[in-house]
């Protein structure tokens, strides 16, 4: 254990409560275990400090953890929902140079938030963040709720997402419960069962809740100490208590007291279900060109993803042959087709293998019109576009140039 704490240490924890308390502590707190409330109180707050003083040290210094308001922490948050810290920095980092306020948001053209977000995928939560930033704009004169009640209601915004924003940006004693502090919590209380749903989830929330309420009522642990106390909880998961057998535990502050780690059964814990099974999807795509001129189409308002454009494409049996499908849906002859390495990626449970066609054809006036459209090679890069065709689009301006012709 870390010796400058203050001699705080394990040795402080009160061993004989901790077992049976927490992982009964729906049960004590309404009083009906013969577990001691203040040993409970006790093991919250040695933990609550161990953790929050080694976040003090070990944090890593992340773009929106310089701010405090909430937006900046409202909009890291949502990104980096299912996406690497890496991957978000960047995007993050735009998004705040071109929509500083929420107001900027609100008022954005819907294309140019898509464009914002294009590669992040869920694009619903773009979507959900500007109908937000309208809501507060409208409710809340353009200031963020500071009620947590009251960013719970804002679409979008689900319960791991307020605690974060009021907890990192106001400093709030709510808790938080995503898929790095499950991991933590479990391990650290050896907690079996789903933690994704009853009766384990309803009791990590209340732990997390416990957790960062202990925080709040430790004084001494100095300011934004909700703030230190859920973000350390994260840092933990995201960087120490990792996933897989071998997580760091030599560097962990919480190690003494952790009963997965004294067992020997980190990699048993969370406990969850087993993954989805994979499901291969095949679309048939077509890349049409004219006169320097690539062919469009807006994925329609009862589609997912609606709002992106993408080359014409339609989903295929698996053994489809591709050029078939899209001489009868686009009209162009058989014989004019030409293939291009298929384009493989992931979206959830999904394997998707875009079989792509390339022709240089003289368009339909149909396609002139509604949800088609016509870019050239540099017009494609300010469209916001889905991230399995954007990188077709790259791949082509890679092969061709700015002005790809393609045949
Ligand atoms: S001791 Fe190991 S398993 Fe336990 S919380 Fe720390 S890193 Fe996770």
């Amino acid at each position: 254990m870390d010796p400058g704490l203050g001699g705080l240490s394990s040795q402080n924890w009160p061993q004989a409560d901790r077992h049976v308390s927490l992982r009964t502590m729906g049960l004590q707190r309404r009083g009906t275990s013969g577990c001691s409330v203040q040993g409970l109180e006790k093991s919250l707050e040695v933990t609550a400090e161990l953790l929050t003083r080694w976040f003090d040290r070990n944090a890593r210094d992340l773009p929106w953890r310089r701010t405090q308001d909430p937006y900046a922490v409202w909009i890291s948050e949502v990104m980096l929902q299912q996406t690497q810290v890496q991957t978000v920095i960047p995007y993050w980092g735009r998004w705040m140079d071109t929509l500083p306020r929420i107001r900027d948001l609100a008022e954005a053209p819907p294309e140019r938030v898509l464009k914002l977000w294009e590669g992040l995928g869920y694009y619903s939560r773009a979507r959900n963040l500007q109908r937000a930033a309208c809501q507060i704009l409208e409710k809340h004169n353009g200031v963020f709720p500071q009620d947590p009640g009251a960013i719970l209601s804002l679409p979008g915004i689900g319960r791991y997402t307020a605690g974060a924003i009021a907890s990192i940006a106001l400093d709030q004693p709510e808790p938080i419960l995503d898929g790095n502090v499950i991991r933590v919590l479990t391990r650290f209380f050896a907690l079996e069962g789903n933690p994704k749903v009853r009766p384990l989830n309803p009791r990590l929330w209340e732990l997390a809740s416990a957790l960062v309420e202990a925080a709040y009522s430790a004084e001494h642990l100095g300011d934004r100490r909700c703030a230190r106390v859920n973000q350390s909880l994260m840092e933990l998961g995201a960087t120490v208590c990792t996933p897989g057998e071998q997580p760091a535990c030599g560097v962990c502050p919480v190690a003494e007291a952790c009963e997965a780690r004294r067992r020997g059964q980190q990699e048993r814990f969370p406990e969850l279900p087993p993954r989805v099974t994979i499901t291969g999807r095949f679309f048939a795509t077509g890349i049409v060109e004219h006169q320097g001129k690539y062919l469009l189409k807006l994925r329609e308002d009862t589609e997912v993803n609606r709002g992106f454009w993408e080359f014409p494409n339609w989903e295929t049996g698996p053994s489809d042959p591709p050029e078939a499908v899209l001489s009868e849906r686009l009209g162009v002859p058989l014989n004019r087709w030409s293939s291009l390495p298929d384009l493989r990626h992931h979206i959830t449970r999904y394997r998707m293998t875009q079989r792509v066609r390339c022709a240089s054809f003289l368009p339909s006036p149909d396609w002139a019109k509604g949800t088609w459209l016509w870019a050239t090679a540099s017009e494609l890069e300010s469209l916001a576009m889905t991230a399995a065709h954007r990188k077709l689009a790259v791949r082509l301006a890679g092969a061709f140039g700015k002005s790809p012709q393609l045949s």
